[in-house]
C-alpha cells in the first residue's frame, strides 16, 4: 500500500469544488461517462494502429447503482491506467492561482471544469469517497485500486481485476442522495450522455 497527498496547490480543493460548483453538480455524471468513452475510443485507436492486438469484446459502458451500499459505478473496458498513470493522470493535478480563477467564473461551473479539466474530480461533489479500480490494457498490466475519501490524502493498492478497463465507484454523499435514485440517474443519461459514439447501459452487468 502507498500512500499520499494529491498534487494540489491550495491546502484541499475538494471543499471548495463543492462550494463554487454546487448548483451545477449534476454535471459530475457526463464528466465521468465522456471519460469512460474516451479511454474506449482509445482502446480502440489502439487496435486499429495494430498497437492493442487483444480481444476488444463489448464495449459497452455500464452505469450501475447499489442501494445497499450507496454507490454509483462507472465502468469501461477501455484503455485503463497503470499506478504510474494514475500518479501522473489523477493524483498530479498542479493548478496554480486557482482561487483567483474561481472567483471569476464562479457562476459558471462549466468555464471551470473545462479549463482545468476538472472532470474527473467532479465526481467529489456528490461523493464522500471515490474509489477507481482500473487494469491497464497493457499485456500483464497489474490492476490497481486508488481511494480518496475528500481530503487530499489518497490511498493506491494492487487488487485483482478480471477486466481490463476502469471502474469509478461512488459512495454518494449523505446530502445527495437523488443521485442513489434509479430515475434521476436515467434522466441525467437522457440529458448529457445521449449520442456518444460508444453504446451507454444502465442497469446490472448481467442483463
Ligand atoms: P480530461 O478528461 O479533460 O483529461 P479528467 O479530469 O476528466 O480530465 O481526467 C483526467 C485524466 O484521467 C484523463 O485524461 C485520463 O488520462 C484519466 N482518466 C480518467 N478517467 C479514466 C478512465 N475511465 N479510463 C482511463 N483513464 C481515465
Ligand atoms: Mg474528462
Amino acid at each position: 500500500m502507498q500512500k499520499g497527498n494529491i498534487g494540489v496547490t491550495t491546502e484541499n480543493i475538494f471543499p471548495v469544488i463543492k462550494k463554487f460548483l454546487y448548483s451545477d453538480h449534476e454535471i459530475f455524471l457526463r464528466e465521468l461517462v465522456s471519460n469512460a468513452v474516451d479511454a474506449t475510443q482509445k482502446l480502440k485507436t489502439l487496435a486499429e494502429r495494430g498497437d492493442f492486438k487483444g480481444e476488444q469484446g463489448d464495449l459497452t459502458v455500464r452505469v450501475s447503482l447499489d442501494a445497499d451500499k450507496g454507490t454509483l459505478t462507472i465502468s469501461d473496458r477501455g484503455v485503463g491506467m497503470t499506478a504510474d498513470e494514475i500518479d501522473r493522470y489523477i493524483n498530479q493535478i498542479a493548478f496554480s492561482g486557482v482561487t483567483d480563477f474561481l472567483d471569476k467564473y464562479k457562476d459558471n461551473a462549466n468555464a471551470i471544469i473545462g479549463h482545468f479539466g476538472l472532470g474527473f474530480y467532479s465526481a467529489f461533489m456528490v461523493s464522500k469517497k471515490v474509489e477507481i479500480i482500473t487494469r491497464s490494457y497493457q499485456e500483464g498490466a497489474q490492476a490497481v485500486k486508488w481511494s480518496c475519501d475528500g481530503s487530499p490524502a489518497y490511498e493506491i493498492e494492487e487488487v485483482q481485476k478480471e477486466d481490463r478497463g476502469t471502474d469509478i465507484v461512488l459512495y454518494i454523499d449523505d446530502d445527495c442522495k437523488e443521485f442513489l435514485e434509479k430515475t434521476r440517474i436515467q434522466q441525467l443519461l437522457n440529458k448529457y450522455c445521449k449520442f456518444l459514439p460508444i453504446p451507454i447501459a444502465f442497469g446490472k452487468k448481467t442483463e
